[in-house]
């Protein structure tokens, strides 16, 4: 993707405006949250064109236009052509204020993803910020809050912030209606370096379920049994939720390491079989396993937009994804930072900031 900057007219300043095509590079939502999160911290406007283009419902989608409006909401920031199925968003950054705000997908769209938009703005911010999100909890293509809360949020406190997220309700597809809470006390980032995960310090797999039958759950665990066959027992746990917070079933599996927890989720899905699902799911946490690396794909491209912020530091990870590709690359055109990555001896791949 060539960097392209047009030239807009602010009063009597020439301020660029940053182009991007959505089209290019992965092509999915994180290129309008992260510009979003760019955008609001460095003061650069943006365009971006094509929006979702390569994926099966292009355009944005109900859970896009929350993340966009609640970027807007945290600064005033100005944005047209923000409606679902939009392709097309200009968006001028206004000032981050940080205080108590409530965001609503409405549907059972990711609260994990509207709050990787708005996280890193408010982290930067002046004071501290509390968020209520309402929406999905544990959504596919989307971190769950264990993730958030073990994998993600741990690296973001060691570079400097403090964050805490609960939850108090689990939302699933296709019901929603889950509810996170967030309490952020803000901090510059400082650059970490994350290249070794540290000696291992427990495993453990939970399938947590509701308003589906307890078999559903338990054939999920006993493939998952099989596949991490060095996994103790005790490490295997159902989890049964209150019945109105479904249905839903989502298997989680957990590596933690001195420096870094990795969550693995398989998210249950109508017609996949749950050993299929377990299956999948452990060949995931295996790979992670063997691997030196610190972060896995998700963490990695996660992980992109706080190093560039904190402008240095670096991270290990398994083969970078196309997520991870197209995340530098915007962080790239906003920061002008540059951002390396190379592969290491051991097989893992090293990403580096500043
Ligand atoms: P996009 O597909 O562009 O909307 O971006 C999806 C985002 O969700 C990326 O930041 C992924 O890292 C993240 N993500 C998707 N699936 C998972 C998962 N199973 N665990 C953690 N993060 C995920």
């Amino acid at each position: 993707m060539d960097a392209q900057v047009d030239k807009i007219n602010v009063g009597i300043e020439t301020k660029r405006m940053i182009t991007i095509d959505g089209s290019e590079g992965e092509g999915g939502g994180q290129m309008v949250r992260n510009s979003c999160a760019l955008s609001l911290v460095t003061g650069e406007p943006f365009r971006i064109s094509n929006i979702r283009a390569k994926r099966s419902k292009p355009g944005l989608m109900r859970q896009h236009v929350t993340a966009v409006e609640a970027a807007c909401v945290i600064s005033g920031s100005e944005c047209t052509g923000l409606a679902v199925g939009g392709s097309e968003l200009e968006f001028r950054p206004g000032r981050v204020i940080p205080g108590e705000y409530l965001f609503a997908v409405g549907t059972a769209g990711s609260t994990g993803l509207v709050l990787q938009t708005v996280l890193m703005p408010l982290i930067l911010a002046d004071g501290p910020s509390r968020l209520v999100l309402e929406g999905g909890t544990h959504n596919m293509l989307a971190p769950p809050f264990d993730f958030i809360e073990r994998t993600f949020l741990p690296v973001i406190n060691r570079m400097g912030p403090s964050v805490s997220a609960r939850i108090v309700r689990h939302g699933f597809y296709p019901r929603g209606g889950g509810r996170i809470e967030v309490d952020i006390t803000p901090s510059p980032l400082s650059p970490i370096d994350c290249l070794d995960r540290g000696k291992p310090a427990g495993v453990n797999a939970q399938a947590v379920f509701t308003g589906l039958p307890f078999e559903i759950a338990e054939r999920m665990l006993t493939r998952a049994k099989r596949d991490l066959a060095d996994w103790p027992d005790d490490a295997f746990a159902v989890r049964e939720l209150p019945s109105d917070q479904g249905p839903g079933v989502i298997l989680m599996l957990e590596a933690r390491y001195a420096n870094v927890t990795e969550v693995v989720s398989g998210f249950g899905q109508l017609g996949v079989p749950a050993e299929r699902l377990a299956k999948t799911s452990a060949a995931r946490m295996n790979g992670y396993i063997e691997s030196d690396a610190f972060a896995g794909p998700y963490l990695a491209d996660q992980l992109v937009l706080p190093f560039a912020l904190a402008g240095g530091g670096a991270f290990t990870t398994v083969k970078p994804s196309q997520h991870t590709l197209t995340a530098i690359d915007i962080a790239r055109r906003f920061t002008g930072r540059a951002i390396g990555l190379e592969q290491q001896n051991g097989g893992s791949h090293l990403v580096s900031f500043g």
